[in-house]
């Protein structure tokens, strides 16, 4: 029997592995499960599973996470160190599901434990970067990544050698609003409704704007080190290919599956054997056509934003990510129209001199904040 421990429990990518869980018992035993403001389903899922720690994010939930949790034997804490304190317990293999930087704290902590971390949290290699390969190099952790992309891409080296790398391909789908002409007009349902993938609200959104494969890039940039001129992005609809790798005699080897969580998840889980999923088999010919097409960097152009924040380096990549969150959250929060969230992270990318390249973990927490308040009166200036 295996343990986990799961960041960001109440969320899509917690549920996806809390299915795999469920469909396992005996294989798996849950340690920590968090969440940041679910008391409710925390609660009902933290008895379900029997887990030994259930942590609570925002503490002014902590008294109802206790009552509900009251008479069994699951241990309650709330607050960012309690987080913290929960990923770094032992464990085989520690979930990274929180959305945004505010999951980088827990995922360091597992770091510097030595842990294995499965990512799905791109937010927090985004920001910290090198600060954070540094660490998992120090601590010897393993980081095994969750995002479909870079499960896909993980897979194809397998056997493989980095240094014998052509060029690697991140797949997109486009996201809901590939075709839509008048993107000042699109309200929150309209981006958030995603034609493939069944994700949280901010990476429904990321995935409209195109800045998911802009961190995507970053992130890719941080796992693979083939450099940024080798890494290529391309539109591909029907989200079937998750992600290619071609090598130096012209062999492109690609992942193909359903667009579901559950199998880059799976693919971590039982990292390096294979587990079962509930999945289909592929159909390809149900499926009948695969298209490619070049991202419209014009009308998205989150993804040239990245580009340049990852050639940029130093604060650059944490002070897009920031910019970003507070933008989206403001659009979903029906203050800024769509077609704004580009410009916001642009303006606060351009606003004056970046701090400089963060050294450590409070570094990183500092620039993100700076980058917040930028956003925050760009928002204003609106
Ligand atoms: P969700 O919004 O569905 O879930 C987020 C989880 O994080 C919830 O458990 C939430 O708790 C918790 N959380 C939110 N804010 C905080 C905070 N400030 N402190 C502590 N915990 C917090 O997100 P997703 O599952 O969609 O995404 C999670 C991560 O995985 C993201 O980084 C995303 O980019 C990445 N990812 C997601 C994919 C997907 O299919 N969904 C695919 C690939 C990557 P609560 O419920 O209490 O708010």
């Amino acid at each position: 029997m295996r343990s986990i421990t799961i960041l960001g429990a109440t969320g899509s990518v917690g549920a996806s592995t809390l299915d795999l869980v469920r469909r396992n018992p005996e294989a798996w035993r849950i340690e920590a499960l968090t969440a940041h403001s679910n008391a409710a389903e925390l609660a009902k899922l933290a008895r379900e599973f029997g887990v030994s720690l259930a942590v609570i994010a925002d503490e002014s939930r902590y008294a109802e996470l206790k009552e509900a949790l009251a008479g069994s034997d699951v241990e309650v804490a709330a607050g960012r160190t309690a987080l913290c304190e929960a990923a770094a317990r032992p464990a085989d293999i520690v979930m990274a599901a929180i959305v945004g930087c505010a999951g980088l704290g827990p995922v360091m902590a597992a770091i510097e434990q030595g842990r294995t971390v499965a990512l799905a949290n791109k937010e927090a290699l985004v920001s910290a970067g090198e600060v954070m390969t540094a660490a998992i190099k120090k601590h010897g952790a393993t980081l095994l990544p969750v995002d479909s992309e870079h499960n896909a891409i993980f897979q194809c080296l397998q056997g493989g050698r980095i240094e014998e790398v052509r060029t690697i391909t991140l797949t997109a789908s486009g996201g809901p609003l590939r075709l839509v002409e008048d993107l000042d007009a699109v309200t929150p349902a309209q981006a958030i409704a995603h034609p493939n993938w069944d994700m949280g609200a901010k990476i429904s959104v990321d995935s409209a704007t195109m800045f998911n494969k802009g961190l995507e890039l970053i992130e890719a940039h941080h796992l693979f080190p083939v450099g940024l001129d080798r890494l290529r992005i391309v539109v591909h609809p029907q989200s079937v290919i998750h992600s290619m790798v071609e090598y130096r005699d012209g062999s492109t080897l690609a992942q193909l599956g359903p667009s579901d969580m559950r199998v880059p998840i799976a693919s971590c889980l039982a990292y390096p054997a294979r587990m079962d999923t509930p999945m289909e088999p592929l159909d390809l010919a149900g499926i009948g056509e695969l298209s490619f097409f070049q991202p419209d960097e014009e009308r998205f152009p989150a993804t040239k934003l990245a580009r340049q924040a990852a050639e940029e380096g130093g604060s650059a990549p944490a002070t897009l990510n920031a910019a970003n969150e507070v933008a989206v959250a403001a659009f979903l929060a029906g203050k800024i129209k769509f077609s704004r969230i580009p410009i916001m992270v642009e303006a606060v990318l351009n606003a004056g001199n970046l701090p400089p390249a963060p050294q450590s973990l409070d570094d990183v927490l500092v620039i993100d904040e700076a980058a917040r308040r930028l956003a925050t009166a760009q928002m204003e200036i609106a």
